[in-house]
């Protein structure tokens, strides 16, 4: 809800991932990337979810009181690196402060330091950071400490949204390593992000995602090779190429209002192939390896 009306941030939005798969999730900002990873959190500031189910393991997590939710799965087996975390770590107290705060707040009741030093190290850091207030480490170092909070209590699922925007290429490289070996140990993982590149080095599918909706998903083999959506088409052939000469195209135009979202086809305004019937509401069809919004494949 907003003072301008009510938004419908996400609609129709389906997929599914196994143990160690990993999904990336792209799409222009507000297209409701982070309200899908905030949604499976159910931390939604000020929004609820009206319909639909998120299962996890095959048990519906919608289903069951904030209070269970939060002692039985957050952190325990979801847990969500936010956008800009390193950010929030808290300046006036060192990083081994900021652990142990996490383990007290879910009543872990292990060995605090082995188990601070055994996440230290799953991302490639060393114990001489823990006595180090966060303005004393780079932007690196910071994000590997937010991610290791976020993997404290050994979730099997884990949100990422944007690990990699505003850090330097060689720092990229590092979450991205960071991430390949955490799905190789058989964690799931949802990167989402804008930058498509970064989710072919990790991803197996990917859901694109424009005005609340998610247009398109399937493998990433498909989604590549084989883009069906005029905006999943038109969001590959924006990206620069060292490759080639082409000069990247640019989508005219802005997205829906989600307040009163247009009828149709939520990219009607600026799709090059639009038809007449694509005011009406844009069907689901079935693709190789999973569906597309788009009356084109009727
Ligand atoms: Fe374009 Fe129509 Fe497909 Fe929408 S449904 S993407 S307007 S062709």
């Amino acid at each position: 809800m907003s003072q301008a009306g009510t938004v419908r941030a996400l609609e129709d939005v389906s997929f599914s991932l196994e143990k160690g798969e990993s999904i990336g999730i792209a799409g222009e900002s507000a297209c409701g990337k982070s309200t899908l990873g905030l949604s499976i959190m159910r931390m939604l500031q000020g929004g609820k979810i009206v319909s639909g189910d998120i299962l996890l393991e095959g048990e519906s997590i919608l289903n069951i009181s904030e209070s269970e939710f939060a002692k039985k799965h957050r952190k325990k087996n979801v847990a969500m690196v936010f956008q800009g975390a390193m950010n929030s770590l808290d300046p006036v107290f060192t990083i081994e402060e900021q652990f142990i705060e996490v383990l007290k707040q879910h009543q872990y009741d292990g060995d605090f330091k082995k188990k601070i030093s055994e996440m230290l190290s799953s991302v490639g850091l060393k114990n001489n950071v823990l006595k180090k207030y966060p303005h004393e480490l780079s932007g690196g170092m910071k994000q590997r400490i937010v991610i290791a909070m976020a993997l404290l209590l050994g979730p099997k699922f884990v949100i990422a949204d944007e690990p990699t925007t505003a850090l330097d290429v060689l720092v990229q490289a590092q979450i991205i390593n960071l991430l390949k070996k955490l799905k190789k140990d058989g964690m799931s993982i949802m990167l989402i992000t804008h930058d498509l590149p970064i989710i072919s080095e990790i991803a197996e599918k990917i859901g694109i995602m424009y005005g609340g909706k998610m247009v398109e998903f399937g493998t990433a083999h498909d989604i590549y090779k084989n883009p069906k959506h005029p905006y999943t088409q038109a969001l590959l052939e924006s990206i620069p190429s060292l490759r080639s000469k082409k000069i990247p195209k640019y989508i005219k135009g802005n997205p829906p209002s989600l307040i009163k979202p247009p009828e149709g086809c939520r990219f009607y305004d600026r799709c090059p192939q639009a038809m007449e019937k694509c005011k009406k509401d844009p069907p689901k069809f079935k693709t190789d390896s999973g569906y597309v919004l788009c009356w084109l494949y009727e």
